[in-house]
């Protein structure tokens, strides 16, 4: 294969190469070709690793390290198209930019691994022409007349067709392919995914619509890399917008991918893009099954699949021909991934564009501060969507302050709250409570002792679920039942649940209302694509009045019956005060407001808080995205945070309190200095328990002009660590437990 192509070492000694496998290595190692075999970068080959046998990447050249005598022959190549050239700088750049090790990075590129096995075979029979029955020396049964007959009305059937429009068995047919009247061939498997239909009209866009459509297709037909945000309030059409460019794209014959955030439920998202590009798109997430993986993997490598959906991992799939990326949400914190490699898939996407040269499109109501940034600074571009589509308007936003409008005791519902939820009710409209708390208490308390019930592998306290009768961690699962005395005091019938979750908050909406059909909707009950389309059914049916949910209700949905939502708890996201707190509140209850009054009835969103007069409830109140944005970047730039500045994290963990924190110790002795550079830590982790490992954590702080990874290689290099502690990189980190 290839042979054209092919990379050798030394002609006089053995030809070598080197072969990235998928594990945490650091780089590819060095392997001799044996003789007649040839390969390319970018073949999948199988090697001898240890003891195992692997499959991996031909990376390059040889790195030369080890004496080519003493190399180990690579056993074959494997039967699969070879990784493209921009996979592999893919994979180098992320693994470059996050500090991860290549062979990691690999591994998510190479996370189905048969798929690179040949497919089944697939076999077609047709009639033989040219021998007749004498001569085929063959007694006519009525089985085998039935199979000719059928065969002479078409080109070529498929087996299992064959056997079940005549009624026949396997062993009629071979019986007709052994005396040569039948011909069986072998073809290439069948895609899965239909093209794309693009003579589906586009819908009447407004003008404002069709200014921003025209732009993003006009950057699709120029082809080469750029970013741009299109930044459009809830409602306003920014899908209807990109999908004009996903249009352009695949029309040019280019692979477009669109990255969501919660992709299972996502089913409003999928109706909508089955009805403007008439079939499924190739879907990649977690829940997509072996075979379907191996199916779509496939057909993304040949270029058959053209439209992918998928969540950040489908950034590493073998496109063929690339041409467009558009991040839905790109403000998420969802796309970050925090274990493994961490990396987030908005920033990858946008380093993907740049090497393959295409267009990566940005899609939110409430961009994040570095989209902004990066737009103020001419990096990216921007379209605004500043209305809702047709006669929707954005709802109006009202505060109400719960130390004045006090709910009763162990109530979460105001009064006021309570009263508007009256009226939508008699006014035939639905309404919905945003609670970002599941279960059915975030704490449990022994009035008796205080005793409180913490996890024994996190620092974190365990979750009533009356639901199911247990405490459980929302960290690690552990999960026990609910006991009916005080494991420290023994007093019986003292424990209390405190504070609200949302299985809580039915109670007292059930309570209150007992007429009305009442709905929780968590993770934990619409885990999927299925749960959440027949819920989607239910509210769309009005067979709920009024439903309760957490943040996997916030975005997305759209129900146009839905006029009021109400914030239990504004004051939630608040807490804890990490650097994005404020713009993550900012986000999520854009979102969720963003829920209400999206038909032709208007919409309220009422907040209920204990401090009215914080920024972030009075910027959403207000609707003043730009005062808020404004503001919170100049907080960031007094502190020189991201934007501004730039961050990392060390976190490290281990088994032994001990180890950890003398290898922490360390690693702090070291610490770089210099202008521009500011190192926190280490401290505990806020998580100084997480699922057993105990964690301690580093904060950098540089300014942009610092490179931030050389600082760290370098950094690490001057330090020994046991193997029992481990030491993770998180560029850009958005979590600082
Ligand atoms: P966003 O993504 O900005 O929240 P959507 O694209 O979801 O907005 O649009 C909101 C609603 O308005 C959807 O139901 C969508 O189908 C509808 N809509 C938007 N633009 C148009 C249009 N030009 N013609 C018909 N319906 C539209
Ligand atoms: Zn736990």
């Amino acid at each position: 294969m290839c042979a054209a192509k092919a990379i050798t070492g030394n002609l006089f000694e053995r030809r070598t190469v080197s072969v990235l496998a998928p594990l945490p290595l650091a780089g590819p190692y060095d392997y001799a070709l044996p003789e007649g075999l040839d390969v390319a970068p970018g073949d999948f080959v199988e090697i001898p690793l240890g003891r195992q046998t692997q499959r991996g990447v031909v990376w390059g050249n040889a790195t030369g390290e080890v004496d080519p005598a003493k190399l180990r022959d690579i056993y074959g190549v494997l039967p699969a198209a070879p990784m493209p050239a921009v996979t592999r700088r893919f994979i180098d750049w992320v693994s470059a930019y996050t500090l991860s090790p290549q062979g990691a990075v690999l591994r998510m590129a190479m996370s189905v691994s048969d798929a690179l096995d040949a497919p089944k075979p697939v076999f077609r029979f047709g009639l033989a022409h040219g021998l007749t029955e004498s001569q085929a020396n063959i007694r006519m049964t009525p089985a085998r007349k039935r199979i000719l007959s059928l065969l002479a009305d078409h080109p070529s059937l498929e087996q299992a067709d064959i056997l079940q429009e005549t009624g026949t068995t396997a062993s009629v047919l071979k019986g007709l392919v052994e005396a040569g009247m039948v011909r069986r061939e072998q073809v290439a498997p069948p895609s899965p995914f239909a093209l794309p239909d693009l003579s589906i009209p586009r819908p009447d866009l407004s003008e404002d619509q069709e200014k921003a459509a025209d732009l993003l297709c006009e950057k699709v037909a120029a082809g080469g890399f750029s970013t741009i945000l299109i930044d459009g309030v809830t409602g306003s059409g920014k899908t209807e917008v990109y999908f004009e460019a996903v249009r352009a794209a695949l029309a040019q014959d280019k692979q477009v991918l669109v990255l969501l955030p919660e992709i299972a439920l996502s089913a409003q998202w999928l109706q909508r893009f089955r009805d403007r590009f008439g079939v499924e798109p190739a879907l990649w997430h977690s829940e997509v099954g072996q075979a379907r993986r191996r199916e779509t993997w496939r057909a993304v490598a040949d270029g058959s699949a053209r439209l992918v959906v998928g969540a950040r991992s489908a950034l590493f799939l073998p496109y063929r021909d690339l041409g467009l990326i558009v991040v839905d949400e790109e403000h998420e914190h969802a796309f970050k991934q925090e274990d493994g490699v961490i990396y987030h898939a908005r920033d990858m996407a946008v380093a993907r564009g740049h090497l393959g040269g295409f267009p990566v499109m940005l899609a939110s109501a409430t961009p994040s501060l570095e989209t902004l940034a990066n737009v103020e600074a001419g990096r990216y571009e921007s379209v605004v969507l500043g209305q809702r589509h047709g006669v929707a308007v954005l709802p109006s936003v009202e505060i109400v302050d719960i130390r004045v409008d006090k709910p009763e005791r162990q109530r979460w519902i105001t009064p006021t709250l309570k009263q508007r939820l009256v009226e939508t009710f008699e006014a035939g409209e639905q309404a919905m409570l945003f609670l970002n708390r599941r279960g059915y208490a975030p704490l449990t308390l022994c009035r008796a002792c205080g005793h409180r019930f913490q996890c024994p592998n996190c620092t974190a306290w365990l979750v009533e679920h009356r639901a199911w009768g247990k405490l459980q961690c929302h960290h690690c699962g552990y999960s026990a039942k609910i006991p009916d005395a005080c494991p420290a005091c023994g007093a019986e019938e003292k424990l209390a649940p405190c504070g609200p979750g949302v299985e809580r908050l039915y109670e007292e909406a059930i309570q209150t209302f007992p007429d009305l059909k009442v709905e929780v909707a968590t993770s934990d009950n619409i885990a999927g694509p299925k749960a959440a389309a027949a819920l989607v059914e239910r509210v769309h049916n009005h067979e709920v009045d009024l439903l309760i949910g957490t943040q996997i209700l916030a975005k997305g949905y759209h129900f146009p019956m839905l006029t009021l939502v109400g914030v239990i708890d504004a004051d939630l996201g608040l807490a804890g005060g990490d650097l994005r707190a404020a713009e993550r509140s900012y986000q999520l209850l854009t979102q969720v407001a963003g829920r209400a009054g999206r038909g032709e009835r208007p919409g309220t969103v009422l907040l209920q808080t204990a401090d009215p007069n914080n920024r972030v409830i009075k910027a959403i109140a207000a609707g003043d995205r730009e005062a808020f944005d404004k503001v919170e970047l100049s907080e960031r730039m007094k502190y020189g945070m991201p934007p501004h500045g730039k961050l990392a994290a060390l976190i490290v963990s281990g088994k032994k309190e001990n180890e950890v924190d003398e290898a922490a110790w360390r690693i702090g002795r070291v610490a770089p200095r210099g202008e521009g550079i500011v190192v926190l830590g280490p401290a505990p982790a806020p998580l100084s328990l997480l699922r057993g490992r105990f964690r301690r954590r580093f904060l950098l702080r540089t300014d942009k002009s610092v490179r931030v990874q050389a600082v760290i290689q370098d950094w690490l290099s001057r330090v020994k660590t046991p193997g029992s502690v481990r030491v993770q990189v998180d560029i850009d980190p958005y979590s600082f437990m």
